[in-house]
C-alpha cells in the first residue's frame, strides 16, 4: 500500500483473489483510493464511480438518516483504533438490489482499510427462521388472523425494503377477496380492494386467484389484467404487482400473497424464493385459523341445519336474560316443534326428514330478526330467543313462522311434494323468570297445549294456564 509501485501491484494482485470485498480510503480526505474485484462483483461501483467514503455511504444508504445516524456515529466513534468492531447494516447495490453486510474497518498511518463481508444469505435465514417461529407461537396462542398476517408482510418488506405487500384472504361463497393485511399500502386502496369479486382483468390479485396461478405484471399501466384498477394504483404510487394464490394443503384457494413496487419491475430469482417462503407461511396461517373456526362451529352448531345448538342456546339464553332482568327490557322464547314428524320418516325415510328440518332452519332464519337466536335443541325441536320482544310481537312472529312453514315443502324419493306442520309454544319473561329454565318449562307447556289442541297452531303460555292464539 505505501511506497513501492511493485508492492502496489502484488498487494492488489493478492486483494483481487479474496471473495471479500476489501477497498481503502484516505483518512483526512476520506477520498476512496482503492476496491478490489469483490467490492466491485458486491455493489455493483467501479472506482470512477465514487467520490469518497461519506458520499458513497449516503448512496448505498436505505435512507440518508440511516448513514447519520448508524453508520457515521459507528465511523466516528472508532475513527482512530487500529481496528473497529463489526457494523452490521442494510445497504443498497448500484442496481438496487439490498445486501446485508457486516463492515469492519482498521487503520493504519492515514489509510482506512475496509472489508465488507455480504451475510445476506445468513441473515435472510436467520430472519426467516424467527419470523416462522414467532408466527407459528401466535397461531398456536389463536391471535388475530390479521395480526398473524401483518408479521408475514412485515417480515418480506423488511427483507425486501422496496416492496410493499399484501395478503388478500378468498371468501368462498361470494367469490370475492377481502382484505387480509396490507400495512403499507393506503387506506383507499385497501378499502377499494376489499371484497372485489376475483375473475379474469381483475388486477393481478383477482386474476391470480381466479386462474389458480402466478401473476406477474411488470408494468400495471400497459397490462390487460389493470385496465380498469390503472388509475387507481396511479394514485397508490404503485407501477408493478405479482401475485400469488395462496393454497391449502389440500389445494383449495385460500387467498393471495402480493408484492407491489414502485417501479415497473420483474421478480429475480430470489424475489420468486420469497414469494414461495411468504405464500407458505400465509397458507399455514390462514389454514389453522379456518381451521380452529369450524371447531368451534362444530362446538356451537348443528351440522345439519347450521342453526345453533343446545349448548350455545343456553349460554347465550343465560347472558341476555340476565341483561333483560337488569335493564328491564322484554324477552320472549318459542318453542318449536315438527308435528307428525315421524310419520315424515316412516313414509318417505330419513333423508326426506332431513330435508325438512333443514328446511324448516332456512325459513325460520327468513322470519326472524337481526337479534334472535334459533336453535336445534333435539331432534325436531327448535328454540327461539327474542330479545325486546313484547308478547304481541312475538305472537306475531310465532304465527308468521306457523305460516311460512305450512306452505312450504320439500321434495320425497319419488319427487313428490312433501308438506310438514309445526306446533309453538310462546312464553314471556316475567316478574319471577330468574333462570332459563323457567321461560323454557312455560313455553314447553304451552307447546304441549298446541300439541293437544290438534296441532299447526301457537299456544301462548300465561300465569295460570296456556291460551290458544290465532
Ligand atoms: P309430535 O307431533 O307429537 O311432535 O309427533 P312427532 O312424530 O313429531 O314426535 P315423536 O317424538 O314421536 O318423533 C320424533 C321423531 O323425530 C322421531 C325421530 O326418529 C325423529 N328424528 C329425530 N332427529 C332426527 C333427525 O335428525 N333426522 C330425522 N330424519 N329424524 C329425526
Ligand atoms: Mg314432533
Ligand atoms: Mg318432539
Amino acid at each position: 500500500m505505501k511506497d513501492c509501485q511493485n508492492d502496489d501491484v502484488r498487494l492488489e494482485d493478492i486483494l483481487n483473489t479474496t471473495p471479500i470485498a476489501v477497498s481503502w480510503s484516505s483518512l483526512s480526505s476520506g477520498r476512496i483510493e482503492y476496491i478490489n474485484k469483490a467490492f466491485s462483483e458486491l455493489f455493483g461501483f467501479f472506482l470512477d464511480d465514487i467520490l469518497n467514503i461519506e458520499s458513497w455511504f449516503l448512496r448505498v444508504s436505505p435512507q440518508p438518516e440511516y448513514y447519520q445516524n448508524v453508520i457515521a456515529p459507528w465511523i466516528y466513534e472508532y475513527r482512530g483504533n487500529a481496528s473497529a468492531h463489526d457494523l452490521n447494516a442494510t445497504l443498497f447495490c448500484k442496481d438496487n438490489s439490498v445486501r446485508h453486510i457486516r463492515i469492519r474497518f482498521s487503520t493504519i498511518g492515514d489509510k482506512q482499510l475496509w472489508y465488507f463481508n455480504d451475510i445476506t444469505d445468513h441473515w435472510v435465514a436467520e430472519e426467516r427462521l424467527r419470523a416462522r417461529s414467532d408466527m407459528l407461537e401466535m397461531v398456536a396462542k389463536s391471535s388475530a388472523l390479521k395480526d398473524i398476517l401483518n408479521v408475514i408482510v412485515k417480515q418480506v418488506q423488511q427483507e425486501s425494503p422496496l416492496s410493499l405487500c399484501s395478503v388478500l384472504l378468498f371468501d368462498q361463497n361470494e367469490q370475492r377477496l377481502r382484505l387480509g393485511a396490507a400495512p403499507s399500502l393506503p387506506d383507499f386502496y385497501n378499502q377499494a380492494i376489499d371484497g372485489v369479486k376475483i375473475g379474469l382483468n381483475v388486477g393481478s390479485c383477482g386474476t391470480a386467484a381466479y386462474l389458480g396461478q402466478r401473476i406477474i405484471v411488470e408494468d400495471i399501466t400497459t397490462h390487460p389484467y389493470w385496465k380498469d384498477y390503472a388509475q387507481l394504483a396511479r394514485q397508490a404510487d404503485v407501477a408493478a404487482c405479482w401475485s400469488d394464490p395462496i393454497m391449502s394443503s389440500k389445494g383449495d384457494l385460500l387467498g393471495t400473497f402480493a408484492i407491489y413496487k414502485r417501479l415497473p419491475s420483474i421478480p429475480s430469482e430470489k424475489d420468486f424464493e420469497l414469494i414461495n417462503f411468504a405464500s407458505n407461511l400465509a397458507s399455514i396461517a390462514i389454514e389453522s385459523f379456518c381451521a380452529q373456526e369450524e371447531l368451534e362451529k362444530r362446538a356451537y352448531y348443528d351440522h345439519l341445519t347450521g342453526l345453533a345448538n343446545r349448548g350455545y342456546f343456553f349460554q347465550q339464553c343465560e347472558a341476555l336474560l340476565n341483561e333483560s332482568i337488569e335493564e328491564s327490557f322484554p324477552l320472549v322464547i318459542l318453542m318449536m316443534d315438527v308435528d307428525h314428524f315421524k310419520r315424515v320418516n316412516d313414509e318417505y325415510g330419513h333423508k326426506t326428514g332431513d330435508l325438512v328440518l333443514q328446511k324448516l332452519a332456512k325459513k325460520s332464519l327468513s322470519i326472524l330478526r337481526k337479534g334472535d337466536l334459533i336453535a336445534r335443541i333435539g331432534g325436531e325441536e327448535f328454540a327461539i330467543l327474542l330479545p325486546f320482544t313484547e308478547k304481541n310481537e312475538a305472537l306475531r312472529i310465532a304465527e308468521r313462522l306457523r305460516k311460512t312453514i305450512e306452505l312450504s315443502m320439500v321434495l320425497g324419493p319419488d319427487h313428490q311434494e312433501v308438506f310438514f306442520t309445526v306446533s309453538l309454544g310462546v312464553a314471556c319473561r316475567q316478574g319471577g323468570d330468574c333462570i332459563v329454565d323457567d321461560i323454557l318449562n312455560k313455553a314447553d307447556t304451552a307447546l304441549y297445549q298446541a300439541k293437544a289442541a290438534g296441532r299447526n297452531c301457537v299456544f301462548l303460555a300465561v300465569t295460570q294456564s296456556c291460551s290458544l292464539f290465532l
